[in-house]
């Protein structure tokens, strides 16, 4: 078998998709090939597989380099569920629960382990892992080890002294969602990666509808726009804490439930607000640009900016965290000119040299150009990002009427759906896991349109993988079956 088709097995086998999308397929085979990789690809894109495929089919270990814990956590509770023997090496960890990990590994039973970069410095743990083969070191959100980038980390430069002191150099790949040409010439410097094969994909989302309201008294039409998605996942940004306190009051106050995240609160309640989010005991949330980095939730069907955000690298950045599972979402931005005014005096009061202010300002220049465009708003976005895009796309507020009403979906039998979702909860809540762990809206939808009712069926449906049909197969089809069966009475 040759090795393409061997990892094609691998993704149908554990994640139940079919194919390889374009680039992944590359960067795998470059990484096969002993390359090192350099990957640039928009948040959803689908970075994690680059690595983690390889990982399965390479000898010894992979490690995995993340800057977030949440991230970490989040993604070795996935591949578990999975049945791919993963593990996470950071400082939340005790001595027993070290000295446990310590021995798994030692063992050769980890195949991929994430590291917090901070772990790569110094400590018994070095030893350890100098013990062992190590196949591939993948840097994920590798901007971090860039100041370019806008989310330096220092111990981001462990990482090309770590690998320098391995006694056999693994292949090195890094991956990243950011697109400026500066950060990724640094990133390529200072993790020293040789010669590397560079993939960029397409930053178009074409799930992303995106829409520009600038008309009308905007907490009228926000109201409306949250009362008509009250079922979906979504998420409101602010500019400041203060307006985030002052629409989460709004709604509170017209019984809408939410739940709020700024740098003002305590630790313990934005922690508390933002696991809500993600275990969906509630909806919605309305957050200043604190909240999202490390968020992997898929099923968020909506992002709104009630206030216009300070460049298209951000707005483009926060807007991505819709739709990660590749179902349509919607991007609404509310534009006043009067925002403009409290953005640039943000700036004002923040900036540190007058060098800097210029920039910024720059940047907000062009995002309000975006604003107020007349043209497609995804060419523009793309264009920005230096991409050629089609003059017209079919999917935002410039090229044809988007619909802020009420949402998706008319082939799909809603009342099946519901009980999918019902039994999808009950199993989060048994499990004490996110719904979306269990089983993506898409691959809910998929059940609800196909109706399998045989296992092998169910093989059929695109993103359920064999560890998920083990754990849920029989319980899917029961219930599929007895709600035909109702329906047929
Ligand atoms: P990124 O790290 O680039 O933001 P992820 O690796 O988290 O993206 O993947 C985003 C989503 O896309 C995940 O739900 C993942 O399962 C899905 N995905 C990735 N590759 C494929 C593929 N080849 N076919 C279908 N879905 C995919
Ligand atoms: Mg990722």
């Amino acid at each position: 078998m040759s090795r393409m088709k061997e990892a094609e097995t691998l993704l149908k086998k554990y994640y139940g998709y079919r194919s390889f999308k374009p680039i992944q397929q590359k960067a795998i085979e470059s990484v096969l090939n002993g390359q090192d990789t350099f990957v640039v690809m928009p948040t959803g894109g689908g970075k994690s597989l680059c690595y983690q495929i390889p990982a399965l089919m390479l000898e010894g270990m992979t490690l995995v380099v993340s800057p977030l814990i949440s991230l970490m956590k989040d993604q070795v509770d996935q591949l578990l569920r999975l049945g791919i023997s993963a593990a996470c090496m950071n400082s939340m960890l005790d001595e027993v629960q070290y000295q446990a990990l310590r021995a798994q590994v030692l063992r050769g039973e980890i195949k991929i382990l994430y590291v917090a970069p901070e772990r790569l410095r110094s400590g018994e743990f070095l030893s350890v892992l100098r013990k062992q083969k190590i196949s591939l070191v993948a840097v994920d959100e590798a901007h971090c080890v860039s100041q370019w980038g806008h989310d330096f980390r220092p111990s981001y430069h462990s990482i090309s002294q770590f690998i320098r002191t391995l006694s056999e150099r693994p292949v090195v790949a890094a991956f990243t969602a950011t697109a400026t040409t500066e950060t990724r010439a640094d990133i390529i410097n200072r993790l020293e990666l040789i010669r590397p094969n560079i993939y960029r994909a397409s930053f178009n989302r074409a799930n992303l509808i995106l829409s520009v309201q600038r008309d009308g008294n905007r907490k009228e039409a926000l109201m409306e726009f949250i009362q008509n998605h009250s079922q979906q996942a979504g998420i409101i940004y602010c500019n400041t804490r203060k307006e985030v306190d002052k629409i989460w009051d709004m709604l509170r106050r017209a019984g809408i439930q939410a739940v709020r995240y700024h740098g003002g609160m305590e630790d313990w309640e934005r922690n508390e607000n933002q696991d809500s989010f993600l275990k969906e005991k509630v909806n919605l949330i309305v957050a200043t640009n604190a909240f999202g980095m490390g968020i992997n939730k898929p099923d968020v069907r909506y992002v709104v900016h009630y206030n216009l955000p300070k460049n298209i690298e951000s707005y483009y950045q926060e807007i991505g965290r819709a739709g990660r599972d590749g179902l349509p979402s919607l991007c609404v931005l509310f534009f006043s000119y009067s925002d403009v005014h409290i953005n640039r005096y943000l700036l004002e009061q923040n900036s540190k040299n007058e060098e800097r202010l210029a920039f910024d300002l720059g940047k907000l220049d062009d995002m309000v150009q975006y604003a107020t465009t007349g043209k497609c708003l995804r060419q523009h976005i793309l264009q920005y990002f230096g991409e050629t895009a089609k003059d017209t796309c079919n999917g935002c507020s410039n090229c044809c009427e988007v619909s802020l009403g009420k949402a998706v979906m008319q082939t799909i039998d809603e009342g099946l759906l519901n009980e999918l979702r019902t039994m999808r909860l009950m199993l989060a809540m048994e499990e004490g896991v996110p719904s979306y762990r269990i089983l993506s809206d898409e691959v809910l939808h998929a059940l609800a349109e196909h109706q399998p009712g045989s296992m092998i069926a169910l093989q059929q449906i695109y993103g359920l993988g064999e560890e998920h049909i083990r754990r849920y197969g029989e319980q899917i089809i029961a219930l599929i079956t007895d709600y035909q069966n109702r329906g047929a009475v």
